[in-house]
């Protein structure tokens, strides 16, 4: 059967080579969909019963190679044997490129993802364009699965397996130089060169990459087994088994099959065909998605902001300051005298440090970030943040200072987590310009910022505010002005239930254990004594008048005599250089219980906000749990948990709860809209 090829171009030249271009009909970025795997598999009909020279890959849009697989289709598939019919149809494609008697070389510039890799890994050459748009990966891993098209199979067999197993386990992407370093490409090129490195290269074949002497020896049976055990103790610190099963599943298939090509294929299709099984890939698709939503909110176009000016030094203010200078920002930073803005710049240091490889751009970072004690950077600047602490007196005495000497159209933004920006907007001669922008902390760690929109924000200030949270590197989550905004508000009656369970004697160990069990990425317990017990309370006391959350009495007493958390060396933990000291044998108590106790306080204020349209609809109240908690990705958010769940047995469980624990679990009426389609 013929295919209509509509997504590839081809084109041979005077000396023979057949160049393939992937320019994927009616999209701006290549996916290896099942239409486009069709294509050319057609087209490989013709290439091997009338071989060119040579052929050469290539992507025929402005940005990007491949981003990988459509990852849309995954979700069609239901059953194991589905999935091995769509792997295998790759893996074979994959094989005949690899079989083809001619050179073949990719040519990647930008992006080049996943199956996109496997395409270029089951090529003779591969050559990359020497720019920082460049990025190749597989990043499967983060969507549950691992290479299937063959890509664990040639990148182990090429690569030393340190460097091929790590970048599949971590899912991070590398530039073109880092790629060549460990052999995962063979060229980094500039622009002006890399048409005809592709060209040599596809014309006078070099030798193939090799796996090097102690790429082969690390992959020695004995070796190899003993060094996948050592991985999977790595893995598990970060990722445990029963909720990640993909890079343990990586590690299997390397470890039990190498050397073996082709049982070494099957099983990698095998584990992949196993693992797209159940819930956790369809979760993390969702999550995949959801980012790409936050991603596309604004219109980046539409406000291109250069300068950045910071009003406070302190926790937040100095790294929303160091962060926006490492994005390339110019950006002056503000406080009272000038001692305080040490600590912001040391912090800065060390973020470049970490962040930023090279000498020249770690200086210019710093160079970009500009001490201004006399604020003369707000006339100047396109963005005004405002994280001066929290006492409105003070915002508002800045707020009548700043305000004739800021740039029309330029944007005020506040930080504040629990003042209500009405409030801070009624010394404003044009209160319209000023939106909450809500930074968690880590400011580097943590990729969501809240846009808080109140009734006299301008829609222009918002669509700002997002576009310049775009420009930033963040994923901008719109939410209405309401005590606690959606990710504290939502956080705060899990841990206040936490300090609760910790009165009645439960042992915080069996706390957190519970929650992590779940796949919180740290318990409630060793989240508060860092961010510090004083500031737990007084959220908590802030949001406890507006929806009558209980202060626990422990949580005073602990703030009542100095013991603040990490920082004080004593909070529900002891500290012991800066690390908590861990009661191993301590009782861990009805696990079940503490963890649904954790869990319908976390559940039933999500459907509140749901009811209160705190934010337009369930998936953005995902996304910002996920992106604003870390709530176990692989269960999609609170709201596709509970739908997967089953809002009616969660609802029931929460009546029961309430009759024995209290009325603060009687399900609230957004339970209905939880449900409702939409
Ligand atoms: P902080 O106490 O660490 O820092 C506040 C800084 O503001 C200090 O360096 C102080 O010298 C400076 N400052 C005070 N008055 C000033 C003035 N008139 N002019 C210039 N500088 C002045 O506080 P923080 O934790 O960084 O919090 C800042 C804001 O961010 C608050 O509104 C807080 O609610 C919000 N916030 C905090 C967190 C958090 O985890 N700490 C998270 C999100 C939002």
């Amino acid at each position: 059967m013929s295919v209509e090829i509509t997504d590839w171009k081809t084109h041979a030249d005077d000396d023979g080579i057949l160049w393939l271009t992937l320019d994927q009909a009616g999209t701006s970025t290549n996916v290896l969909s099942i239409s486009v795997l069709q294509q050319l598999d057609s087209l490989l009909d013709e290439i091997s019963s009338n071989p060119p020279r040579a052929v050469i890959f290539r992507s025929g849009k402005a940005k990007g190679f491949i981003a990988g697989a459509d990852v849309k289709e995954f979700l069609d598939v239901t059953t194991t044997q589905e999935a091995l019919i769509m792997i295998k149809r790759g893996q074979t494609l994959f094989s005949r490129i690899e079989s083809l008697p001619c050179p073949t070389v990719a040519l990647i510039e930008g992006f080049c993802m996943g199956g996109g890799t496997e395409l270029a890994l089951a090529c003779d050459y591969r050559v990359a364009l020497d720019d920082s748009s460049t990025r190749i990966g597989l990043p499967e891993v983060k969507l549950g699965i691992h290479p299937a098209y063959g890509g664990l199979v040639r990148s182990t067999a090429m690569i030393n397996p340190l460097k091929s197993l790590e970048i599949m386990l971590s899912g991070r992407s590398l530039r073109a130089r880092a790629a060549a370093a460990i052999g995962l490409i063979d060229r980094a090129q500039p622009q002006r060169q890399i048409e005809r490195a592709a060209r040599q290269m596809a014309l006078s074949p070099p030798a193939k990459q090799k796996m090097p002497l102690l790429g082969k020896v690390l992959s020695l049976p004995g070796i190899r087994h003993l060094l996948a055990e050592y991985m999977k103790k790595q893995v598990a610190k970060k990722a445990p088994r029963q909720h990640y099963p993909a890079p343990y599943a990586i590690l299997d298939v390397w470890a039990n099959y190498y050397g073996n090509n082709k049982r070494m294929m099957e099983e990698e299709a095998n584990s992949v065909a196993r693992l797209i099984q159940g819930n956790k890939v369809r979760s993390l698709v969702r999550v995949f998605f959801l980012q790409t939503r936050l991603k596309g909110l604004g219109d980046k176009k539409s406000f291109t902001p250069q300068h950045v000016h910071v009003i406070g030094a302190g926790t937040m203010g100095g790294d929303i300051a160091a962060w926006c200078a490492l994005r390339g920002f110019t950006v002056t930073l503000q406080d009272r005298e000038a001692k305080y803005l040490g600590n912001a710049f040391k912090r800065a240091h060390q973020l470049y440090g970490k962040r930023l490889k090279v000498t020249a751009e770690r200086n210019a970072a710093l160079d970009r970030l500009i001490p201004d004690i006399n604020g003369d950077g707000v006339a100047r600047a396109d963005v005004v943040i405002e994280a001066i602490f929290e006492d409105i007196d003070a915002k508002h005495a800045i707020y009548r200072d700043i305000e004739p000497r800021m740039k029309p159209g330029a944007v005020l933004a506040t930080n504040t987590s629990s003042i209500p920006l009405e409030t801070l907007a009624t010394v404003l001669k044009e209160p319209d310009r000023l939106v909450g922008v809500h930074f968690f902390n880590p400011v580097a760690m943590m990729p969501l910022v809240e846009i808080v929109k109140t009734e006299t924000s301008s829609p222009e200030t918002i669509q700002n505010a997002i576009a310049f949270t775009q420009h930033i590197g963040k994923l901008p989550l719109p939410v209405k002005s309401s005590p606690g905004f959606l990710v504290n508000r939502i956080l705060m009656p899990y841990l206040v239930e936490a300090f609760t369970l910790y009165d009645e004697g439960v042992a915080p160990e069996a706390i957190d254990k519970a929650a992590t069990d779940f796949g919180m990425p740290m318990g409630p317990v060793e989240l508060a004594d860092p961010v510090g017990l004083d500031i737990c309370h007084s959220v908590a006391e802030n949001l406890s008048s507006a929806f009558g959350i209980e202060v626990p009495a422990g949580l005073t007493k602990f703030v009542e005599s100095n013991k603040l958390g990490k920082k004080s060396g004593r909070g529900f933990y002891r500290y012991k250089k800066g690390k908590p000291v861990k009661d191993n044998d301590a009782d861990l108590d009805d696990q079940k219980a503490i963890q649904n106790r954790l869990l319908y306080r976390f559940l039933n204020e999500a459907a509140a906000c749901l009811q209160e349209e705190i934010v337009d609809d369930k998936d953005l109240l995902d996304a910002g749990m996920i992106f604003g908690t870390g709530f176990a990705p692989f269960r999609g958010g609170p709201m596709n948990y509970s739908l997967q769940e089953g809002v009616d047995s969660i609802v029931q469980a929460m009546t029961d709860y309430a009759g024995n624990y209290g009325e603060r679990f009687s399900p609230v009426d957004g339970w209905s809209l939880v449900k409702a389609d939409s």
